[in-house]
């Protein structure tokens, strides 16, 4: 049915030979870019529009057991693989879409054996290569119950903070949804939503473990909880959202809950990935895309930057 490259399922870095197997993996990737990744999104950020760095090619790579990043290097888009058919969570931007099924290939997976596409909130940059992957995959399409009326429309909820600057998507007209806390199946797979409004109305974070031999690690896809809106847009005394404080008080408090060993953010900088990413692969520490504290990490800046938001809010 699908075959893989030996070296997308050898366990990181447990032997010398795979260690110089993933080095010279990682040398020709990186000669097949443009520059080193890290490197093009640092040269071209002052000129070029987010969309375009966002887009910048990135090789995939194994995060752990059968889960592998996918995304470009700007958006994070992650598939957990199975023999019985795939998961992919979000679809980056819709220009996006190509290179994140030319990742699933390039890592021996058919896009077609891609059974479920998940979402972290219906904004352009996560949501909007899904309805082309949809086509591509045949996959079925779930959304939390606030996520899906925009994942079908195309058009962001008037309760977005960025909803008058946001423009359309490619809707899905075919669009599940699921509940809090609702753990999704695919053959052996089984991903875990926990629900995440603030961002946008319908977000959510996704969880599911990963196993080699008999390790297994939490893993974490957690959706955007900043503080981006559209200009004038007030988060303290909101009338159309009253509850958006509430709201984004308690996704801080589940995500910074949550077991979590490995951490992708929808945009992976903001958790570090790439870091993390040189530390396994580059300083060869096998451990160096786990960090325990990942999550509360990730909600420690991003509460900080709310708080300093609704401050310069209230003293306007
Ligand atoms: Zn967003």
């Amino acid at each position: 049915m699908r075959s893989r490259h030996t070296a997308a399922t050898s366990p990181p870095h447990r032997t010398t030979a795979t260690r110089s197997t993933a080095a010279l993996a990682l040398i020709s990737l990186s000669l097949a870019l443009p520059a080193l990744p890290s490197r093009a999104f640092a040269a071209d950020s002052a000129a070029a529009p987010a969309s375009a760095r966002w887009n910048v090619t990135q090789a995939p790579f194994k995060l752990f057991g059968n889960s592998y990043y996918v995304g470009t290097h700007g958006l994070s888009s992650v598939l957990i693989a199975s023999d019985k058919g795939h998961v992919l969570i979000d679809g980056a931007l819709p220009e996006s879409a190509p290179k994140i099924a030319a990742n699933i290939r390039a890592l021996g997976f058919r896009v077609e054996d891609v059974k479920l596409i998940l979402n972290s909130h219906v904004h352009f940059d996560h949501a909007g290569g899904i309805a082309e992957l949809q086509k591509m995959s045949g996959a079925k399409v779930m959304a939390s119950e606030r996520a899906a009326p925009s994942l079908k429309s195309g058009h962001a909820a008037p309760e977005d903070p960025q909803f008058q600057t946001l423009g359309p998507i490619p809707p899905i007209s075919d669009v599940s949804v699921f509940k809090d806390g609702e753990t999704l199946h695919v053959g052996p797979l089984a991903i875990t939503a926990h629900l995440t409004p603030g961002h946008t109305p319908g977000g959510t974070t996704w969880t599911w473990d990963s196993c080699e031999k008999e390790r297994c690690l939490h893993m974490v896809y957690a959706d955007s909880l900043s503080t981006a809106s559209s200009p004038g847009f007030k988060f303290s005394n909101n009338t159309t959202n009253p509850n958006i404080l509430k709201d984004f008080e308690s996704s801080f408090a589940k995500v910074s809950a949550l077991p979590c060993d490995v951490l992708v953010s929808v945009h992976p900088e903001l958790s570090n990935l790439w870091e993390r990413l040189e530390a396994r692969d580059v300083a060869h520490d096998p451990n160096g895309l786990i960090d325990g504290h990942a999550c509360a990490k990730y909600v420690t800046s991003l509460r900080e930057s709310m708080a300093k938001r609704v401050a310069e809010e209230r003293a306007e």
